[in-house]
């Protein structure tokens, strides 16, 4: 194509094809870096395939078309007809060969998603990851360098492990005994042995158990056999094994072709005992409420007494973590900070020598907090500056950068300039645009303080606010809290009704 022309090939844009679609919502970064390029001149001819190519929605034609009454030349195509975009004919031609190759691009987009709710309806499997228990080795492929994996066919040595799992769950052992027992005896995870990408780094996965993963792969719907009650009898799925498991599509459920694990009563069951178990550490859970003010920010200041790491400092988060005493007066339940003994997936965590009491730590934190708030140094850093003023000129400063950055753009397109000066000058603008941001973000946060605390009463709104609220007010001022070991003097703190603490042993760590 570009040898008819008798044009040079400058850059090739390469853009995905059912992907790239503006239709399936994802930036089209290529295309951008195309039109830009476009624009400032740095090809004069512009060729695609076909116009689809260029245009897959009525805004993106516009965009061309605009492009090309700019630049003077309109694009050329391999397999779509050539249309002049500066004349009024020419526009109309290529206006009505964009509203087809919209209407062409949502074609695929429907078909696509038609595809993957008659496979639900059929119970067949979504494709992607393998569920554990399931995706026999068949055979392998010489060409991917994979075994062949039927997802429909149940490996034998896992459904036995998931059957101990439900087993052992509903007899009371806990996630964490189970977790650490299995990967003691070397069970590993469906994941195990692939690469996982994570910030940029490709590692194995070891595939060792977690508390969560645990509880996640018991609870996974698919397993349940399906009970067809109620269920359309005109669906296709129900032509499947009647002990097939269960095909999950968006809010539908359907008998799956593989082979279900466990009855619906039982996966009931393990729910109410991995749900009723969350309740022991308060961190379980993201959706969960605070219970905990000072979550995240307190710091275990113990020793570790065994391990490698005997005799070096813990620094550990603590978390929160109930416990009920027998006492005379019966049965109590006590909130504490505690430096968590073991991880999830059964490892080491944290030295595991300092508890405290979390009500007797939250009242002299907070004691600490409102006494703060009254210093100056905490006020300067706290109330806004007269900044309003300020503010106002930055707006109209950075609105003022941004049409002169537009200007350039254009000058230098009339080749008013040359390459090198416009660089200058589009960098100088570029950094004085980034400067204004920066300071009218740093304007803006410290009036979002101002506005989140009170200058004065905090104490008065302090009982009966949110703790949530309570927490983010605490975080403005605080960085970390530490625990060091040591038991209370034969004291009570802060009156003889308080609580056996000694508060020379809270480290509060100031933020301002
Ligand atoms: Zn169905
Ligand atoms: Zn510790």
């Amino acid at each position: 194509m570009a040898a008819r022309l008798g044009v040079i090939v400058q850059k090739v844009y390469v853009e995905n094809d059912i992907s790239a679609s503006a239709i399936a919502g994802s930036e089209r970064q290529e295309f951008d870096e195309f039109m830009h390029d476009w624009q400032r001149g740095a090809f004069k001819v512009p060729l695609a395939y076909t116009t689809g190519r260029l245009t897959r929605d009525n805004i993106v034609a516009e965009r061309v078309i605009a492009a090309a009454r700019q630049t003077g030349i309109s694009p050329y195509y391999v397999a779509s007809p050539w249309c002049d975009l500066n004349t009024a004919a020419g526009r109309r031609m290529y206006r009505s060969l964009a509203v087809n190759d919209t209407g062409e691009a949502e074609d695929i987009q429907e078909r696509v998603q038609r595809k993957k709710l008659e496979d639900a309806r059929e119970g067949k499997a979504a494709g992607g990851p393998r569920t554990y228990g399931y995706g026999l080795v068949i055979g392998y492929d010489p060409v991917k360098k994979k075994d062949i994996r039927d997802p429909y066919q149940v490996i034998d040595e896992e459904v036995a492990v998931l059957q101990e799992g439900k087993r052992r769950t509903l007899a009371g052992d806990s996630q964490f005994t189970i977790v650490r027992d299995w990967n003691a005896r070397g069970i590993t995870t469906s994941k195990a042995g692939q690469k996982v990408k994570h910030k940029g780094n490709v590692t194995i996965c070891d595939g060792r158990w977690d508390v969560g993963r645990l509880k996640r792969t018991l609870l996974n719907e698919c397993y349940i056999i399906f009970d067809p009650t109620s269920h359309p009898t005109d669906c296709p799925c129900l032509q499947n094994p009647e002990t097939g498991g269960t095909r999950i599509h968006h809010t539908e459920r359907h008998r799956a072709k593989w082979p279900g694990l466990f009855t619906r009563a039982e996966h009931d069951s393990m729910a109410t005992v991995f749900n009723g178990r969350n309740v022991y550490w308060s961190n379980v859970g993201q959706v969960k409420a605070r219970t905990y003010l000072l979550s995240g920010i307190v710091e275990c200041g113990g020793t570790w007494r065994n391990t490698e790491k005997k005799g070096s400092y813990c620094g550990g988060q603590m978390y929160g973590q109930g416990k009920v005493y027998d006492t005379k007066k019966g049965r109590v339940y006590q909130r504490r900070y505690a430096c968590k003994k073991w991880d999830r997936d059964g490892s080491r965590l944290g030295c595991s020598t300092v508890f405290r009491i979390a009500d007797a730590v939250e009242a002299y934190v907070t004691e600490q907090v409102l006494f703060r708030f009254d210093s100056p140094e905490v006020l300067r850093a706290l109330t806004p500056a007269d900044n309003e003023e300020r503010m106002a000129q930055l707006v109209q400063d950075l609105a003022e950068l941004q049409v002169r950055r537009e200007q350039l753009a254009a000058e230098y397109a009339r080749k008013e300039h040359d390459k090198d000066d416009y660089r200058v000058m589009m960098k100088a603008i570029k950094n004085d645009i980034e400067a204004a941001e920066s300071e009218k973000k740093q304007l803006l946060s410290t009036k979002a303080k101002s506005l989140a605390v009170p200058t004065s009463g905090l104490r008065e709104v302090w009982d009966t606010a949110s703790i949530e609220w309570r927490a983010s007010v605490v975080t403005l001022v605080v960085e970390r809290v530490i625990i060091h070991p040591g038991r209370p003097v034969r004291k009570m703190w802060p009156n003889k009704n308080g609580w056996w603490f000694d508060p020379d042993l809270v480290e509060i760590v100031w933020l301002h």
